[in-house]
């Protein structure tokens, strides 16, 4: 893929030159000192924004400068509802350049823009409902066991590490900044170096809306070098991470050795299944959304298939048709329904996982190629894939591939069902096509998984907890008590007698 200027029928076309990004180190709005690079907009191949990353040097300063602002810009000591309000102008901000902010993303990482509307109207939401969070949050009077009173408090931790990945940057950024914000913490955010853009106009709207100084950094650049220091860094006391499960590995053991608090939302192989009862026309459009909206970059993606084999044929048949139909093409259009791949060596990986499973014996239904023809050649485009024919142990049934792959099987029987789809290192969300709502109430108990959909999916909602089990994560996101995650509690006993304490009167 070749670096080009944007197409003209691009909105953001005019602007692009003008594109040259500082970095946010606390407040402080300068380039950063590390290597110069470019962001790419996957579509083309065309340049959004040149930057320089930010270094380890500007990551120790925005670590020290975020500690030393929890101290004393007064943010951390505020009164709930005085946050809130600056919560509530943030919200306001991103929803007043709601249309901007979601063309940037688009350019981002490829997104079609009716989706990264959708994800700039999350984003937004997440702070207005954390500011209702923080302002509503009660701290509890515990039973009286004694002549004292008992309390539990919260208080802020300090200096919150944010790490987020590529595929959703304005939603995974402020379902971290906004809780850590709320509870009265400063927080240091580090995006994926491929996706800077949203991170720091998340920054500039915070600063805007009266967030203190030096309470906010955002340091685009290589996890090795900046995410690294974040996560070693003693001064920084709780990690927020969202991304591939080998890296919150990684990061789980620093975060053993230093005794920090750390939520790792991490990677999925998502099962979603179909019983012979299941209204045919909502599953067949709610598994092609599950797998294909996202280009399947998704870590909820709906990439596991299971079909009762009953109806096996007939749901494939329909299931296959549709794949092929799904316009794949300019994200610009309020018509595409799949982007681009975010990079060219994304889609050198899911073609190898697609290769691997044909290798293994998988037969290929849809797609399987880079779709070409009006400009598409020019961007990382792949065909919506649909394989059958594999064993669910097989390495492509049971690795997260991250793309527009699925694969199908067949099941017998509710055992048979529940024991391939637990099969599974992940277990991040699930979903079931059924009408009869026992079958569906006992198959969402006993499936592991930390969201389960019932004749619907990859629907979200911020007042509901999110987050895996196993090797898809720790800790949970979104919720009203999200905002606790990111404060430390705190017992108080307040003795109420003028007795001394017995060894006292000794
Ligand atoms: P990734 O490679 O793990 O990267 C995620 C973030 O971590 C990036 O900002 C990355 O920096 C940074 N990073 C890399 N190495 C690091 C290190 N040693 N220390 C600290 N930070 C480091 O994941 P990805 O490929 O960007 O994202 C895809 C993965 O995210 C998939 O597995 C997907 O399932 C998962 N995901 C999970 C959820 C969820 O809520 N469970 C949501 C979305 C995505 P660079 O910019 O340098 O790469």
């Amino acid at each position: 893929m070749s670096t080009t200027t944007a197409s003209p029928s691009d909105p953001l076309a005019a602007e692009l030159p003008r594109r040259d990004l500082d970095i946010c180190v606390a407040g402080q709005w300068r380039r950063g000192r590390g290597d110069r690079y470019a962001s790419i907009y996957p579509a083309d191949g065309s340049i959004s924004a040149e930057l320089n990353a930010a270094s380890a040097d500007d990551t120790a300063e925005a670590i020290e400068r975020a500690h030393q602002a929890f101290r004393t810009s007064g943010w951390a000591s505020a009164k709930p509802h005085e946050r809130a309000r600056v919560l509530h102008r943030v919200a306001e901000g991103i929803r007043a350049r709601r249309e901007v902010l979601a063309q940037w993303q688009r350019r981002d990482n490829g997104k079609p823009i009716a989706e990264t509307r959708a994800l700039v109207d999350s984003a937004a939401g997440t702070f207005q409902f954390m500011a209702a969070a923080c302002e509503t949050l009660e701290d509890q009077l515990t039973p009286q066991r004694g002549a004292h009173l008992t309390m539990s408090v919260h208080e802020p931790m300090g200096v919150i590490g944010a790490i987020t990945p590529w595929n959703s940057p304005i939603a995974s950024e402020a379902q971290k900044m906004a809780p850590a914000l709320a509870a009265g913490n400063a927080v240091v955010v580090k995006p994926a170096e491929i996706t800077p853009l949203m991170a720091l106009e998340l920054a500039r709207i915070c600063d805007e809306a009266g967030v203190p100084k030096g309470m906010v950094s955002v340091l685009p650049g290589k996890g090795s070098v900046v995410g690294d220091l974040l996560v070693k860094h003693p001064l920084v006391k709780r990690i927020s991470f969202t991304g591939g499960t080998t890296t919150g590995r990684r990061i789980a053991h620093v975060a053993a050795d230093k005794m920090m608090s750390v939520a790792l939302e991490l990677g999925g192989k998502s099962p979603t299944m179909v019983l012979d009862d299941a209204d045919l026309d909502h599953a067949v459009a709610g598994v092609l959304y599950g797998i294909f909206s996202s280009s399947g970059e998704s870590c909820i993606a709906g990439s596991r298939l299971f079909v009762h084999k009953r109806l096996y044929a007939e749901f494939m048949d329909r299931l296959v048709a549709g794949a092929k139909a799904l316009r794949v093409g300019d994200p610009v259009s309020e018509r595409t329904q799949m982007g681009p791949l975010v990079s060219v060596a994304h889609r050198a990986s899911v073609e190898g996982y697609v290769t691997r499973g044909l290798a293994d014996g998988g037969r290929l239904l849809a797609g399987g190629f880079r779709p070409e023809g009006e400009g598409r050649e020019r961007g990382c485009y792949y065909a919506p894939t649909v394989i059958e024919g594999l064993a669910n142990h097989q390495s492509i049934c049971q690795e997260e591939i991250f793309g527009p792959v699925l694969v199908a099987l067949p099941f017998d029987d509710e055992d048979d069902l529940l024991a391939q789809a637990n099969h599974s290192v992940y277990a991040l969300a699930a979903g079931i096509w059924t009408r009869d709502y026992k079958r569906a109430w006992r198959i969402a108990r006993a499936v592991q998984a930390g969201t389960v959909w019932i004749n619907t999916y990859k629907q979200f909602s911020i007042a509901t907890p999110f987050g895996g089990w196993r090797d898809s994560g720790l800790g949970r996101e979104k919720g009203r008590l999200g905002i606790l995650e990111y404060m430390e509690q705190k017992s108080l006993y307040w003795g109420l007698n003028d007795t001394p304490l017995p060894w006292a009167a000794a």
